[in-house]
């Protein structure tokens, strides 16, 4: 079954690369089959909400049995494209983008950021873990040569609209916005906003007012209005 085929709520979706995750490592040691109950202990998810995920893909665990690993990893690779290498770019080679460049993503998944672009002359033409800085006026043609459809974007807020206005001319078809600028963009562009500096403040929000069991069940009423 292709991911163009179903329509898998954005909360799924957002779930699998978790699921995988365990899967592998689950299959690495061994593990023929595993429970929604074992599922829910380890990638803290309740076991309702995987067996609902789960049941999106059509039937795939047995009542006693649980799922099957083997099969279960062979879908969730499908389904996450994992077999085809997903080349990324990223834009802004300052402190998170150079972290982000340094950190191996292929070690989990099969996405790799195999292009870096910046505006500093100082930055362009040197290497980050095997990857080349180069200078932004190369973005066009190196994206439109290369078919990157997903790029990374830590270049500061101020430059963020900017940078997208000429994305949004190529084929990119998703940006991971890192910047705290909120992205205009057309349908056509799906934009995945991760803010660190509101995800630490919000969290250390909750820390601070709310119990565990209290935060526990805010989530699942978000996930309900899914
Ligand atoms: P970070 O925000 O990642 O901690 P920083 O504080 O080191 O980085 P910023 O000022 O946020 O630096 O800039 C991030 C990077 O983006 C820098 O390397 C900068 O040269 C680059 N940059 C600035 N403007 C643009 C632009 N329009 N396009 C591409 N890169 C840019």
């Amino acid at each position: 079954m292709a991911t163009e085929q179903i329509k898998i709520p954005k909360a799924t979706a957002k779930r699998l690369p978790l699921y995988y995750r365990f899967l592998q490592n689950l299959y690495q040691t061994g593990k023929l089959r595993v429970s929604s109950a074992e599922l829910s202990e380890a990638v803290k998810v309740d076991s309702a909400t995987i067996r609902r995920d789960f049941s999106y893909f059509g039937a795939l665990g047995k009542k006693g049995y649980g799922y099957n690993v083997q099969y279960l990893l062979n879908f969730f690779r499908k389904t996450l494209d994992q077999d085809e290498l997903t080349k990324v770019a990223l834009i802004g080679v300052g402190n998170l983008g150079t972290a982000l460049l340094r950190y191996n993503f292929t070690k989990n998944n099969n996405t790799k950021i195999c292009y870096a672009f910046d505006t500093n002359e100082g930055k362009v033409g040197t290497k980050i873990s095997d990857v080349t800085v180069y200078s932004l006026d190369q973005l066009e043609e190196i994206i439109e040569k290369e078919d990157i459809q997903v790029v990374i974007l830590t270049v500061p807020a101020h430059a963020a609209q900017t940078v997208t206005d000429r994305l949004v001319k190529t084929n990119v078809k998703g940006i991971l916005n890192f910047t705290p600028a909120r992205l205009n963009v057309p349908p056509t562009i799906n934009v995945h906003h991760i803010d660190l500096a509101v995800e630490l403040q919000s969290f250390v929000y909750f820390i601070k007012n709310y119990s565990n069991e209290e935060s526990e069940a805010v989530e699942e009423n978000e996930e309900s209005k899914v």
